[in-house]
């Protein structure tokens, strides 16, 4: 992907260092990522000039873009190094999607609203991200086609762990989900391991809700 000439490279810059740099990520490439990937373009013009700012924001539909450092953190908890193949749960806008998609070696990516997953791709296209597939559909069952994944992502908070992901692992595979109630979470890095699932507790979150069989 080559990054296109935009007014926000600066601003992008004060991002990573201030939000994401200064809090404890040191992946070379997630940082590189986040410096190169056009956030602005996946929210609406009118949000532009707050699209490198320290929070989410609307992506209509009720939804919402992930904070930047909350996709650094999620991201790097992958620990993704280049050749993997990664499944992600609530496409959005489709930022997530990109960071993935230049970290790993494929993306499928999952969301139920056919409008976001629309508009996500339109975007994806425009900045010349082709290592991914949108699919529309309930993400809470994964996608068993394409299984297993290296590593799963899941972009809103679960009432537990979605049972279905957890056999789509490959060994070794981390899965990342926020898992609480429906106004507050903790985001947890589940790691298979043979036929065991080994918990970490990554800290507290605050997401949208994932709706679903396996979800709310
Ligand atoms: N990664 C996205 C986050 C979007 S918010 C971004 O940074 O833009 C979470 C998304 O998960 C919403 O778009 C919501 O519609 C979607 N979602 C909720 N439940 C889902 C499910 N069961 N399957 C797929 N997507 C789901």
């Amino acid at each position: 992907m080559s990054p296109l000439p935009d007014n926000f490279a600066l601003a992008r810059r004060r991002m990573v260092q201030e939000q994401i740099a200064a809090r404890g990520v040191r992946d070379q490439r997630l940082l590189k990522a986040m410096q190169e990937v056009p956030r602005h373009l996946f929210v609406d013009e009118a949000l532009w000039s707050q699209a490198y700012n320290d929070h989410p924001l609307s992506i209509g539909e009720g939804q919402t873009i992930s904070q930047p450092y909350m996709v650094a953190l999620m991201s790097d908890a992958l620990g993704l190094t280049g050749g993997e193949k990664v499944l992600e749960i609530g496409t959005g806008s489709g930022y997530q999607t990109a960071i993935l998609a230049r970290l790993c070696d494929w993306v499928y990516s999952i969301e139920r609203i056919l409008g976001l997953s629309r508009q996500a791709q339109r975007v994806l296209e425009k900045i010349g991200v082709f290592n991914v597939n949108l699919v529309v559909g309930d993400g809470t069952k994964g996608h068993p086609r394409e299984a297993p994944y290296d590593a799963i992502m899941v972009t809103a908070g679960a009432p537990q762990v979605p049972q279905p992901l957890l056999g789509q692992l490959k060994q070794g595979g981390r899965l990342v989900v926020p898992v609480g109630d429906k106004h507050l979470q903790n985001l947890m890095r589940v790691t298979r391991r043979g036929e065991e699932f080994i918990s970490e507790d990554l800290g507290g979150c605050r997401f949208v809700n994932l709706i679903g069989e396996h979800g709310w």
